[in-house]
Protein backbone atom coordinates (compact mmCIF):
# COMPACT_ATOMS: atom_id res chain seq x y z
CA UNK A 1 0.00 0.00 0.00
CA UNK A 2 1.12 3.59 -0.88
CA UNK A 3 2.43 5.09 1.89
CA UNK A 4 -0.55 8.28 1.29
CA UNK A 5 -3.39 5.51 0.06
CA UNK A 6 -6.76 6.80 1.55
CA UNK A 7 -6.96 4.33 4.91
CA UNK A 8 -10.32 4.80 6.50
CA UNK A 9 -8.88 3.40 10.56
CA UNK A 10 -11.53 1.19 12.47
CA UNK A 11 -10.61 0.10 15.64
CA UNK A 12 -11.80 -3.17 17.40
CA UNK A 13 -13.62 -1.83 20.36
CA UNK A 14 -12.88 -0.17 22.71
CA UNK A 15 -10.05 -2.38 23.88
CA UNK A 16 -7.49 -0.17 21.63
CA UNK A 17 -5.97 1.70 24.97
CA UNK A 18 -5.21 -1.66 26.19
CA UNK A 19 -3.83 -3.45 23.32
CA UNK A 20 -0.66 -1.28 22.59
CA UNK A 21 0.89 -0.70 19.17
CA UNK A 22 1.16 -4.64 17.69
CA UNK A 23 -2.10 -5.29 19.02
CA UNK A 24 -3.56 -2.10 17.60
CA UNK A 25 -1.87 -2.71 14.30
CA UNK A 26 -3.51 -6.34 14.14
CA UNK A 27 -7.33 -4.64 14.94
CA UNK A 28 -7.75 -1.82 12.12
CA UNK A 29 -9.32 -2.74 8.75
CA UNK A 30 -8.46 -0.77 5.87
CA UNK A 31 -10.89 0.57 3.46
CA UNK A 32 -10.55 0.46 -0.44
CA UNK A 33 -10.08 3.72 -1.75
CA UNK A 34 -13.14 2.81 -4.02
CA UNK A 35 -15.42 3.69 -1.07
CA UNK A 36 -13.89 7.09 -0.26
CA UNK A 37 -16.74 9.97 0.18
CA UNK A 38 -15.81 13.25 0.43
CA UNK A 39 -16.69 15.18 3.29
CA UNK A 40 -18.81 18.62 4.35
CA UNK A 41 -16.09 21.27 4.07
CA UNK A 42 -15.37 22.85 7.81
CA UNK A 43 -14.20 26.41 7.48
CA UNK A 44 -12.50 28.50 10.14
CA UNK A 45 -12.19 32.12 9.95
CA UNK A 46 -8.39 33.82 9.07
CA UNK A 47 -7.98 36.11 11.70
CA UNK A 48 -8.62 39.29 11.55
CA UNK A 49 -9.42 38.66 6.95
CA UNK A 50 -12.33 37.59 7.91
CA UNK A 51 -11.85 35.07 5.44
CA UNK A 52 -13.68 31.80 5.93
CA UNK A 53 -11.34 28.79 5.15
CA UNK A 54 -11.50 25.24 4.84
CA UNK A 55 -9.15 23.75 8.03
CA UNK A 56 -7.99 21.61 5.23
CA UNK A 57 -6.59 23.90 2.76
CA UNK A 58 -4.40 23.29 -0.52
CA UNK A 59 -0.64 23.52 -0.41
CA UNK A 60 -0.41 23.49 -4.28
CA UNK A 61 4.14 23.11 -4.23
CA UNK A 62 3.78 19.50 -5.69
CA UNK A 63 1.02 19.16 -6.96
CA UNK A 64 1.92 18.61 -10.77
CA UNK A 65 -1.98 18.46 -11.84
CA UNK A 66 -4.20 20.89 -12.10
CA UNK A 67 -7.07 18.66 -11.61
CA UNK A 68 -6.42 17.33 -8.44
CA UNK A 69 -6.46 20.85 -7.27
CA UNK A 70 -10.17 21.33 -9.26
CA UNK A 71 -11.52 17.82 -7.37
CA UNK A 72 -10.39 19.40 -4.16
CA UNK A 73 -12.34 23.03 -5.01
CA UNK A 74 -15.30 21.16 -6.58
CA UNK A 75 -15.80 19.44 -2.97
CA UNK A 76 -15.46 23.00 -1.30
CA UNK A 77 -11.55 23.31 -0.35
CA UNK A 78 -11.29 27.45 -1.09
CA UNK A 79 -7.65 28.20 -0.40
CA UNK A 80 -4.48 27.59 -2.43
CA UNK A 81 -1.23 28.63 -1.65
CA UNK A 82 1.29 28.26 -3.85
CA UNK A 83 4.80 30.51 -4.61
CA UNK A 84 6.37 30.84 -8.42
CA UNK A 85 9.42 29.40 -7.42
CA UNK A 86 7.87 25.58 -6.36
CA UNK A 87 7.94 22.99 -9.56
CA UNK A 88 11.31 24.89 -11.47
CA UNK A 89 8.94 28.36 -11.62
CA UNK A 90 5.62 26.63 -12.87
CA UNK A 91 3.76 26.25 -9.79
CA UNK A 92 1.63 29.18 -10.13
CA UNK A 93 0.98 28.51 -13.71
CA UNK A 94 -0.67 24.88 -12.35
CA UNK A 95 -2.09 26.89 -9.96
CA UNK A 96 -4.18 29.19 -12.55
CA UNK A 97 -5.38 25.97 -15.25
CA UNK A 98 -6.96 24.79 -11.71
CA UNK A 99 -9.07 28.02 -11.25
CA UNK A 100 -10.39 28.70 -14.61
CA UNK A 101 -13.88 29.13 -14.03
CA UNK A 102 -13.68 28.86 -10.16
CA UNK A 103 -11.59 31.86 -9.33
CA UNK A 104 -14.27 33.42 -7.33
CA UNK A 105 -14.78 30.28 -5.23
CA UNK A 106 -11.51 29.69 -4.22
CA UNK A 107 -9.37 32.34 -2.38
CA UNK A 108 -5.32 32.31 -3.50
CA UNK A 109 -2.16 33.20 -1.48
CA UNK A 110 1.17 33.42 -3.26
CA UNK A 111 4.67 34.50 -2.05
CA UNK A 112 7.47 37.15 -2.74
CA UNK A 113 11.04 36.70 -1.52
CA UNK A 114 11.69 40.44 -2.56
CA UNK A 115 14.03 42.44 -1.09
CA UNK A 116 13.35 45.81 -2.21
CA UNK A 117 10.36 47.70 -3.20
CA UNK A 118 10.88 47.38 -7.21
CA UNK A 119 11.55 43.79 -6.89
CA UNK A 120 7.85 43.80 -4.47
CA UNK A 121 5.86 45.44 -7.93
CA UNK A 122 7.62 42.93 -10.01
CA UNK A 123 7.24 40.28 -8.33
CA UNK A 124 3.43 40.72 -7.67
CA UNK A 125 2.82 41.34 -11.51
CA UNK A 126 4.92 37.95 -12.57
CA UNK A 127 2.68 36.27 -10.08
CA UNK A 128 -0.54 37.88 -10.83
CA UNK A 129 0.13 36.91 -14.75
CA UNK A 130 1.24 33.37 -13.68
CA UNK A 131 -2.25 33.05 -12.06
CA UNK A 132 -3.71 34.71 -14.97
CA UNK A 133 -5.61 36.77 -12.28
CA UNK A 134 -6.06 40.39 -11.44
CA UNK A 135 -5.76 39.95 -7.65
CA UNK A 136 -4.32 37.99 -5.07
CA UNK A 137 -5.90 37.64 -1.86
CA UNK A 138 -3.05 36.80 0.55
CA UNK A 139 0.50 38.09 -0.58
CA UNK A 140 3.29 36.69 1.52
CA UNK A 141 6.71 37.41 2.42
CA UNK A 142 8.65 34.22 1.68
CA UNK A 143 10.36 31.97 4.25
CA UNK A 144 11.16 35.15 7.13
CA UNK A 145 13.76 33.75 10.09
CA UNK A 146 13.54 35.88 12.39
CA UNK A 147 15.38 39.84 12.71
CA UNK A 148 14.84 39.59 9.10
CA UNK A 149 14.80 43.09 7.53
CA UNK A 150 11.80 42.30 5.19
CA UNK A 151 9.32 41.98 7.43
CA UNK A 152 10.22 45.54 9.17
CA UNK A 153 11.29 47.43 6.00
CA UNK A 154 9.20 50.65 5.33
CA UNK A 155 9.71 50.35 1.58
CA UNK A 156 8.27 46.97 0.70
CA UNK A 157 5.09 48.06 3.45
CA UNK A 158 5.00 51.08 1.21
CA UNK A 159 5.22 48.72 -1.46
CA UNK A 160 2.53 46.29 -0.28
CA UNK A 161 0.41 49.21 0.68
CA UNK A 162 -0.14 50.64 -3.25
CA UNK A 163 -0.47 46.64 -4.39
CA UNK A 164 -3.87 46.45 -1.89
CA UNK A 165 -4.82 50.33 -3.05
CA UNK A 166 -4.14 49.23 -6.69
CA UNK A 167 -6.29 46.00 -5.93
CA UNK A 168 -3.90 43.56 -6.62
CA UNK A 169 -3.78 42.06 -3.47
CA UNK A 170 -5.92 41.85 -0.59
CA UNK A 171 -4.16 40.89 2.93
CA UNK A 172 -0.25 41.06 3.93
CA UNK A 173 1.22 37.77 5.67
CA UNK A 174 4.79 36.32 6.30
CA UNK A 175 5.81 32.38 6.67
CA UNK A 176 8.44 31.04 8.24
CA UNK A 177 9.84 28.08 9.02
CA UNK A 178 13.28 28.79 10.94
CA UNK A 179 12.73 30.55 14.52
CA UNK A 180 9.31 30.54 14.57
CA UNK A 181 8.38 31.61 17.65
CA UNK A 182 10.57 34.48 17.17
CA UNK A 183 8.50 35.52 14.32
CA UNK A 184 5.25 34.50 15.63
CA UNK A 185 5.89 37.36 18.43
CA UNK A 186 7.72 40.14 16.15
CA UNK A 187 4.10 40.11 14.58
CA UNK A 188 2.25 40.96 17.41
CA UNK A 189 4.83 43.42 18.99
CA UNK A 190 5.07 45.36 15.26
CA UNK A 191 3.40 48.48 16.37
CA UNK A 192 1.61 48.65 13.31
CA UNK A 193 0.66 45.34 13.24
CA UNK A 194 0.69 45.29 9.64
CA UNK A 195 0.72 42.03 8.22
CA UNK A 196 -2.53 39.90 8.72
CA UNK A 197 -1.29 36.34 8.27
CA UNK A 198 1.12 34.35 9.09
CA UNK A 199 1.92 30.40 7.46
CA UNK A 200 4.08 28.78 10.07
CA UNK A 201 5.84 25.46 10.05
CA UNK A 202 3.95 23.40 13.14
CA UNK A 203 3.20 20.14 14.06
CA UNK A 204 3.46 17.37 16.78
CA UNK A 205 7.22 17.89 17.23
CA UNK A 206 7.09 21.43 17.50
CA UNK A 207 8.20 23.25 20.86
CA UNK A 208 6.07 25.16 23.59
CA UNK A 209 7.31 27.75 22.86
CA UNK A 210 5.98 27.93 19.28
CA UNK A 211 2.57 26.86 20.65
CA UNK A 212 2.63 30.18 22.74
CA UNK A 213 3.39 31.95 20.15
CA UNK A 214 0.87 31.24 18.05
CA UNK A 215 -1.42 31.31 20.78
CA UNK A 216 -0.62 35.08 21.28
CA UNK A 217 -0.70 35.80 17.43
CA UNK A 218 -4.10 34.06 16.90
CA UNK A 219 -5.17 35.99 19.85
CA UNK A 220 -3.88 39.12 18.31
CA UNK A 221 -6.34 38.32 15.64
CA UNK A 222 -3.62 37.32 13.06
CA UNK A 223 -4.72 34.32 11.02
CA UNK A 224 -2.39 31.77 11.48
CA UNK A 225 -1.72 28.71 8.73
CA UNK A 226 0.33 25.41 9.76
CA UNK A 227 2.55 24.04 7.11
CA UNK A 228 5.03 21.39 7.32
CA UNK A 229 2.49 19.34 9.41
CA UNK A 230 3.84 15.79 8.59
CA UNK A 231 7.51 16.25 10.12
CA UNK A 232 8.75 15.53 7.06
CA UNK A 233 6.31 13.07 6.03
CA UNK A 234 9.52 10.31 6.39
CA UNK A 235 8.50 6.65 4.65
CA UNK A 236 8.60 4.47 7.43
CA UNK A 237 8.25 0.59 8.04
CA UNK A 238 7.57 1.30 11.65
CA UNK A 239 4.20 1.51 11.38
CA UNK A 240 2.98 -1.25 9.22
CA UNK A 241 -0.01 -0.42 7.45
CA UNK A 242 -0.82 2.84 9.15
CA UNK A 243 0.24 6.42 7.43
CA UNK A 244 0.65 9.09 9.72
CA UNK A 245 -0.90 12.08 7.45
CA UNK A 246 -4.00 12.08 9.07
CA UNK A 247 -2.93 11.81 12.66
CA UNK A 248 -0.64 14.40 12.41
CA UNK A 249 -2.79 16.67 10.43
CA UNK A 250 -5.27 15.79 13.22
CA UNK A 251 -2.48 16.97 16.02
CA UNK A 252 -2.30 20.45 14.43
CA UNK A 253 -6.06 21.42 13.71
CA UNK A 254 -7.23 19.96 17.20
CA UNK A 255 -5.27 23.26 17.91
CA UNK A 256 -8.16 25.62 18.08
CA UNK A 257 -5.52 28.99 16.75
CA UNK A 258 -4.83 27.72 13.58
CA UNK A 259 -7.04 28.14 10.81
CA UNK A 260 -6.25 25.84 8.40
CA UNK A 261 -3.49 23.31 7.35
CA UNK A 262 -2.17 22.96 3.86
CA UNK A 263 -0.90 19.69 3.08
CA UNK A 264 0.97 19.45 0.08
CA UNK A 265 -0.71 16.99 -2.20
CA UNK A 266 0.26 15.06 -5.24
CA UNK A 267 -2.73 13.11 -6.48
CA UNK A 268 -6.21 12.46 -5.99
CA UNK A 269 -4.72 9.67 -2.77
CA UNK A 270 -2.97 12.35 -1.10
CA UNK A 271 -6.32 14.99 -1.63
CA UNK A 272 -8.32 11.82 -0.41
CA UNK A 273 -6.44 10.95 2.70
CA UNK A 274 -5.99 14.61 3.74
CA UNK A 275 -9.31 16.26 2.93
CA UNK A 276 -11.00 13.31 4.89
CA UNK A 277 -9.72 14.77 8.44
CA UNK A 278 -12.36 17.54 7.45
CA UNK A 279 -14.54 16.69 11.42
CA UNK A 280 -12.59 13.81 12.58
CA UNK A 281 -11.13 14.29 16.22
CA UNK A 282 -7.59 13.56 17.09
CA UNK A 283 -7.69 10.00 19.52
CA UNK A 284 -5.65 7.71 20.98
CA UNK A 285 -5.22 5.58 18.19
CA UNK A 286 -3.78 8.83 16.39
CA UNK A 287 -1.76 9.52 19.56
CA UNK A 288 0.05 6.05 19.40
CA UNK A 289 0.42 6.58 15.50
CA UNK A 290 2.58 9.65 16.07
CA UNK A 291 4.42 8.30 18.91
CA UNK A 292 5.59 5.44 16.56
CA UNK A 293 6.45 7.50 13.65
CA UNK A 294 8.47 10.57 16.12
CA UNK A 295 10.62 7.84 17.13
CA UNK A 296 11.31 6.13 13.70
CA UNK A 297 11.87 9.70 12.54
CA UNK A 298 13.81 11.23 15.17
CA UNK A 299 17.30 10.14 13.38
CA UNK A 300 16.75 12.47 10.59
CA UNK A 301 13.60 14.90 11.51
CA UNK A 302 15.52 18.16 11.45
CA UNK A 303 13.34 21.28 13.31
CA UNK A 304 14.95 23.44 11.23
CA UNK A 305 15.63 25.48 14.66
CA UNK A 306 19.51 26.88 13.25
CA UNK A 307 20.92 26.32 16.95
CA UNK A 308 23.77 24.18 15.94
CA UNK A 309 24.77 27.03 13.16
CA UNK A 310 26.67 29.13 15.85
CA UNK A 311 28.92 25.49 16.93
CA UNK A 312 29.97 25.42 13.28
CA UNK A 313 33.11 27.93 12.85
CA UNK A 314 32.44 27.80 9.18
CA UNK A 315 29.18 29.65 9.47
CA UNK A 316 27.47 26.34 7.58
CA UNK A 317 23.60 26.74 7.22
CA UNK A 318 22.91 23.44 8.37
CA UNK A 319 18.86 24.22 8.52
CA UNK A 320 18.90 25.31 4.95
CA UNK A 321 20.56 22.41 3.92
CA UNK A 322 18.65 19.66 5.52
CA UNK A 323 15.50 21.70 4.90
CA UNK A 324 16.86 20.86 1.33
CA UNK A 325 17.39 17.32 2.07
CA UNK A 326 13.99 16.68 3.58
CA UNK A 327 12.82 17.98 -0.19
CA UNK A 328 14.70 15.63 -1.52
CA UNK A 329 14.02 12.87 0.55
CA UNK A 330 11.14 13.07 2.09
CA UNK A 331 9.02 15.13 -0.49
CA UNK A 332 10.61 13.20 -3.40
CA UNK A 333 10.74 16.81 -4.81
CA UNK A 334 14.40 17.16 -6.84
CA UNK A 335 13.27 20.34 -8.43
CA UNK A 336 11.98 22.14 -4.88
CA UNK A 337 15.56 20.33 -3.43
CA UNK A 338 17.48 21.59 -5.55
CA UNK A 339 15.81 25.39 -6.07
CA UNK A 340 16.48 25.30 -1.89
CA UNK A 341 19.88 24.71 -1.93
CA UNK A 342 21.23 26.49 -4.72
CA UNK A 343 19.89 29.87 -2.82
CA UNK A 344 22.71 29.03 -0.09
CA UNK A 345 25.71 30.71 -0.65
CA UNK A 346 28.63 28.19 -1.64
CA UNK A 347 30.74 29.80 1.17
CA UNK A 348 28.16 28.19 3.70
CA UNK A 349 27.25 25.10 1.67
CA UNK A 350 27.69 21.28 2.38
CA UNK A 351 31.12 21.55 0.41
CA UNK A 352 32.51 23.76 3.19
CA UNK A 353 32.68 20.62 5.42
CA UNK A 354 35.10 19.13 3.31
CA UNK A 355 37.89 21.18 4.16
CA UNK A 356 36.70 20.99 7.72
CA UNK A 357 38.90 18.21 9.92
CA UNK A 358 36.44 17.25 12.07
CA UNK A 359 32.57 18.00 12.54
CA UNK A 360 32.08 20.13 15.69
CA UNK A 361 28.93 21.31 15.31
CA UNK A 362 25.90 20.10 17.60
CA UNK A 363 22.24 19.41 17.29
CA UNK A 364 20.29 20.17 19.78
CA UNK A 365 18.15 17.29 19.01
CA UNK A 366 20.68 14.34 18.53
CA UNK A 367 21.19 14.30 14.94
CA UNK A 368 24.17 13.71 13.21
CA UNK A 369 25.55 16.53 11.68
CA UNK A 370 28.39 15.37 9.73
CA UNK A 371 26.23 12.64 7.87
CA UNK A 372 23.53 14.99 7.27
CA UNK A 373 25.96 16.97 5.18
CA UNK A 374 27.85 14.19 4.07
CA UNK A 375 24.09 12.93 2.12
CA UNK A 376 23.10 16.70 1.18
CA UNK A 377 26.28 16.45 -0.44
CA UNK A 378 25.79 13.09 -2.52
CA UNK A 379 22.19 14.54 -3.09
CA UNK A 380 22.34 18.36 -4.07
CA UNK A 381 25.51 19.55 -4.45
S1 LIG B 1 31.87 19.40 9.20
FE1 LIG B 1 30.54 20.23 10.83
S2 LIG B 1 31.78 21.75 11.90
FE2 LIG B 1 32.80 21.32 9.97
S3 LIG B 1 32.02 22.86 8.52
FE3 LIG B 1 30.69 21.09 8.32
S4 LIG B 1 29.00 21.43 9.73
FE4 LIG B 1 30.64 22.86 10.31
S1 LIG C 1 20.48 20.00 12.95
FE1 LIG C 1 19.59 20.06 15.02
S2 LIG C 1 20.18 21.99 15.94
FE2 LIG C 1 20.56 22.12 13.72
S3 LIG C 1 18.72 23.05 12.86
FE3 LIG C 1 18.41 20.84 12.79
S4 LIG C 1 17.39 20.26 14.68
FE4 LIG C 1 18.20 22.37 14.97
Amino acid sequence: MNRREFLKISVAGTTSALLGWEGVAGAIQIASSESFVFPAPVYRTLGRTGLKITMISFGAMLTPEAEVMRVAFDHGVNYVDTARRYMGGKNEEIVARALQGKRDKVYVATKTAAKSKQDVFKDVETSLKALETDYVDVIQLHNITGKDDRMLSPEIREALVRLREQGKVRFFGVTTHKNEAEVLHALVDDKARFFDTVLVKFNFKSDAATTQAIARAAQANIGVIAMKTQAGGYETDALGPFSPHQAALKWVLQNRHITAAIPGMRDISHLREDIAVMGMKFGYLDHLILKQYGAAVQPYYCHFCGKCEATCPYDVEISTINRSLMYAEAYRSDALAQSTYRQIPVSSSASVCLSCSECVAKCVNGLDISVKMARARKLLA
